[in-house]
C-alpha cells in the first residue's frame, strides 16, 4: 500500500537525503490517492478542483513511499519521533484504506502515539480507530466561523460536509477518545477578525478540544493562490491569546477588542497584567507550533529566512526579540 510522507519526515526516516534546518518531532503521513480529494477546500492542492501539485500540502512536499518502508523506518528510528500523524484525503473507499493503514501500524506494534486527522465520520469508525490504537483524532474546521467555512470549504465550494456535520462529528470523537484527545485546526488569514479567532479558540478550549494554529499559506494551482499570508503582528496576538486561554490566564470575556472599524476587532488588551505578559513572552512558548503534543511541523507555513509564524523548536534570544518587536503595539 502506498502512502505519502512529508519530505522532512522522509529525511528523518532515512528515505531522503536532504539537509534539515529543523527536524520534525512527529512523523507526518498523508494518504495516497491517484485522484484528487472529494472535498474542495480552496486553500488545498489536494482539492477536487485544484490544479496544484498532487504531492503538495501547504508549503511542504510529500513524496510517495510503500507503507512498509515507512513502518520499517519508524521502527528503526522510533526514539526520534514522538508522534505519528496520518492526514486523510477523501476518495471512494478512503475510510477502508485508512483502517487498513492504521491496522498495519497496529500489527507492527509501534508504540509511538498515533493521531489521525480526518474528515467527519461515524462513531463506529472512531471506535475502530481507537481499537487499532489511535490515541488522538483531529477534525479540522480550519475556518473561524460557519460563514467563512461555507465560503472556503463548505457549500459554496460544492462540498457535502457542512459546519454542522463537523460539529456533530467532533462531539462523537470526543465521546470516543475523551477530553483533551481530540484536536482541530484553525487557519489564520482566511478573512476572520481577531475577535472571531479568539471566540473559536475559547469555544474549543471550553470543550477540552485542542486547537492547532496555522497561518494561511498560498499554494500555486489552488483557488487562493494569490491570497496573502496573515499579518505577522496579528498572528502573534492570536498565538499569545491562545496560549493565555489554554493556560487559564485569560478568557474571551476578559480580552478587549478595538471598536475602530479599520482595526477589525483587533486585540487591544489580553486581560492580564503587563508584567506577567512580558514574562510569558520572554519564555517564547506561545509562539511555538501548537496542536497535539510533540507536533512541530517545521516550515509548514513559512519559507526559511522569512517570518516564522510557528517556531518548530525553542526560540533563541534573537527570536524572542523579533517576536517582541511585532507585539510592541499590543503590550
Ligand atoms: S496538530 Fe499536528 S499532529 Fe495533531 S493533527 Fe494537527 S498536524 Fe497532526
Amino acid at each position: 500500500m502506498k502512502i505519502r510522507a512529508s519530505i522532512g519526515t522522509a529525511a528523518v526516516l532515512g528515505l531522503e537525503k536532504i539537509l534539515l534546518q529543523a527536524k520534525p518531532t512527529t512523523a507526518y503521513l498523508l494518504m495516497y490517492s491517484n485522484t484528487n480529494c472529494l472535498s474542495n477546500c480552496s486553500f488545498c492542492p489536494q482539492a477536487k478542483e485544484s490544479e496544484g501539485r498532487r504531492d503538495g500540502l501547504s508549503r511542504v512536499l510529500w513524496p510517495t513511499y510503500d507503507l512498509d518502508e515507512i513502518i520499517e523506518g519508524i521502527i528503526t528510528r522510533e526514539t526520534r519521533l514522538k508522534r505519528i500523524c496520518i492526514q486523510t484525503i477523501r476518495y471512494e473507499n478512503s475510510t477502508e484504506d485508512l483502517l487498513e493503514i492504521i491496522g498495519q501500524f497496529s500489527e507492527s506494534k509501534i508504540s509511538t502515539p498515533l493521531t489521525v486527522c480526518c474528515y467527519p465520520t461515524t462513531k463506529e469508525i472512531f471506535l475502530k480507530m481507537k481499537n487499532f490504537g489511535v490515541s488522538r483524532v483531529g477534525i479540522s474546521f480550519d475556518c473561524a466561523t460557519p460563514e467563512i467555512y461555507n465560503e472556503i470549504k463548505g457549500k459554496k465550494r460544492g462540498s457535502d460536509i457542512s459546519w454542522e456535520m463537523m460539529e456533530k462529528s467532533i462531539q462523537d470523537a470526543l465521546e470516543i477518545f475523551g477530553k483533551r484527545f481530540v484536536s482541530t485546526h484553525l487557519i489564520i488569514g482566511l478573512g476572520e477578525t481577531e475577535k472571531e479567532a479568539i471566540q473559536f479558540l475559547q469555544k474549543f478550549y471550553d470543550q477540552n478540544i485542542t486547537v492547532g494554529l496555522f497561518a494561511f499559506t498560498p499554494v500555486k494551482g489552488t483557488t487562493l493562490e494569490k491570497h496573502p499570508q496573515p499579518d505577522i503582528e496579528s498572528y502573534r496576538r492570536i498565538q499569545l491569546a491562545r496560549y493565555l486561554i489554554n493556560a487559564g490566564k485569560t478568557s474571551f470575556s476578559k480580552i478587549t477588542f478595538s471598536k475602530k472599524v479599520e482595526q477589525r476587532d483587533q486585540i487591544l488588551d489580553f486581560g492580564i497584567k503587563k508584567e506577567e505578559l512580558e514574562k510569558i513572552i520572554s519564555y517564547g512558548k506561545p509562539f511555538r507550533t501548537s496542536g497535539c503534543p510533540h507536533c512541530n511541523r517545521p516550515f509548514y507555513n513559512e519559507s526559511p529566512g522569512k517570518d516564522m509564524y510557528n517556531f518548530p523548536s525553542e526560540l533563541t534570544e534573537e527570536d524572542i526579540a523579533v517576536v517582541r518587536k511585532s507585539l510592541i503595539d499590543s503590550i
